[in-house]
């Protein structure tokens, strides 16, 4: 197999519709080419393909390899381009050593995969056993890797193609869970007198809950009720707190309903602009742009009852939010984090979303446990949903020591190894295959899941030289 061969089969499957939910078109196409070839091809029933290639012979005692890449890509384009991701061919140039769609997603995740296996396929070189496994939906939640059932391939070794950043290895990645906490609360009049102000703090950079959870990035949320706290020595009432929508996302923006008496509108406003001062010190280099202000407001809410806006305010603001642990093994490498993501008021109750990440699974459920324990105290119902297994760093890896020795002996250095604090589907692997010995590497894209997603064509060279090395020379 050569770098040509792969780009040849990629710009191939460029013509070929393959959104995540609607992948017949490529699903077909890779179960016609495995007909055409005579390999041995299984369809699951959520759609999930492998093609088996028997070993060369002579080869018949190497271990099996698995290759892996998912089937579907991300379909995003420009909103003044006129294109249909269900009929037409994704329109791309070569440019600068590149090649790029400028108008639409390129489909490089993970089309570049898909294709340096279906090379490694049609090669005629002496090989050991391959099974190639194409996951579906990938890009929408892993619906593929969740459905895979235990015995769908062999193979003990496993190589996914869906990373981004060739000259790096990646060994490891995170588990999830999220926590749905809620605390059902009484209300009692609007006093006398009182004023609804609307306490806002925004600005922030926001980001994946996973990949920016480090950069110190401020959470709208936590900044709110930090102020709401300190602010409990005075005499206000509590109507609603509001911010934060995705599970994975960092709260940009909240604001919280509070009414105080019409003689100390002004002191809370003086507070809030020392508090914004604060804000703007605290967070000058990381996200510069948050503000704390306050505006008049009007709503038909009732406020909450003194007790239970107290008992609400303190637990938010005990509740964990950030890094939790850092990796021992891989320096830099996020372990584990909890991102305080949501909450909102609603017909008497206020719940709270947080969503919890570690590559070390007896972490996440501390992680969770902890939360537990924060509700236990503030008398908030909690319950734990959608958890996915993480995939812990083996530096120890008889793939990784493999992968590494054919990088120094192409390249004459040494690749980086790299985890990373968010899913892969490699984790979910895990579960059905624990014993899998796992590696994931790729040629290196930009833009990936935007318009103007491109493919580094020289690193895509040295991406399927290395591939090809390993498939070669495993044992
Ligand atoms: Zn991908």
């Amino acid at each position: 197999m050569n770098s040509a061969q792969v780009l040849r089969i990629f710009k191939d499957i460029t013509r070929i519709p393959r959104e995540s939910g609607h992948e017949e078109q490529i699903t077909a196409y890779l179960q016609q080419f495995a007909a055409e070839r005579g390999l041995a091809c299984k369809t699951d029933k959520t759609g999930n393909v492998v093609i088996i290639k028997e070993a060369s012979p002579g080869k018949e005692n190497v271990p099996t390899l698995v290759l892996q890449a998912h089937q579907d890509m991300v379909c995003e384009k420009l909103a003044s381009f006129d294109f249909d991701f269900k009929t037409q061919p994704i329109p791309y140039e070569i440019e600068d050593g590149w090649m790029v769609a400028k108008n639409t997603t390129l489909g490089a995740d993970d089309g570049i995969g898909i294709a340096a296996c279906l090379a490694l396929l049609e090669s005629r070189e002496p090989m050991g056993k391959l099974e190639c496994l194409f996951t579906i939906s990938e890009e929408t939640g892993m619906d593929g890797a969740f459905a895979l059932e235990p015995g769908f391939f062999e193979g003990k070794f496993l190589i996914n193609l869906d990373s981004e950043d060739e000259g790096q290895l990646f060994v490891g990645c995170a588990g999830g869970k999220e926590s749905n906490a809620s605390y059902t609360f009484s209300q009692e009049a609007l006093r006398k007198g009182y004023k609804v102000l609307k306490i806002k703090v925004f600005g922030g950079l926001g980001g994946h809950s996973g990949d920016d959870i480090n950069k110190e990035r401020m959470n709208a949320l936590k900044q709110l009720v930090r102020f709401l706290y300190t602010e409990l020595q005075y005499d206000y009432q509590l109507l609603a707190i509001e911010g934060g929508n995705k599970h994975n996302a960092i709260c940009r923006e909240a604001y919280a309903l509070i009414a105080v008496p019409e003689d100390e509108v002004q002191d809370m406003k003086e507070d809030v602009k020392a508090f914004n001062a604060i804000l703007k010190a605290e967070f000058a280099s990381s996200d510069p742009d948050v503000e704390a202000a306050v505006e008049p407001a009007e709503t038909a809410l009732k406020p909450i009852e003194e007790g239970d806006a107290a008992a609400i305010i303190a637990t938010l603001l005990a509740i964990p939010h950030g890094v939790q642990a850092m990796s021992a093994d891989i320096p830099g490498l996020v372990q584990t984090s909890t991102n305080m993501a949501a909450v909102h008021t609603k017909d008497g109750q206020l719940t709270v979303l947080c969503s919890h990440r570690s590559s070390v699974q007896s972490e996440l459920s501390a992680i969770a446990e902890k939360l537990e324990a924060t509700c236990f105290l503030g008398g908030f119902d909690i319950e734990h949903s959608g958890e996915y297994p993480g995939w812990k760093p083996n530096l120890q890896s008889h793939i990784l020591e493999v992968s590494r020795a054919s990088y120094r002996k192409l390249f004459g250095h040494d690749p980086e190894i790299k985890a990373i604090h968010a899913g892969l589907e490699c984790g979910l692997f895990l579960e059905k295959f624990p014993d899998l010995d796992m590696i994931s590497f790729g040629p290196t894209l930009r833009g990936v899941h935007a318009p103007g997603e491109k493919l580094d064509l020289a690193s895509m060279e040295r991406f399927v030289a290395h591939l090809n090395d390993i498939v070669l020379n495993f044992a």
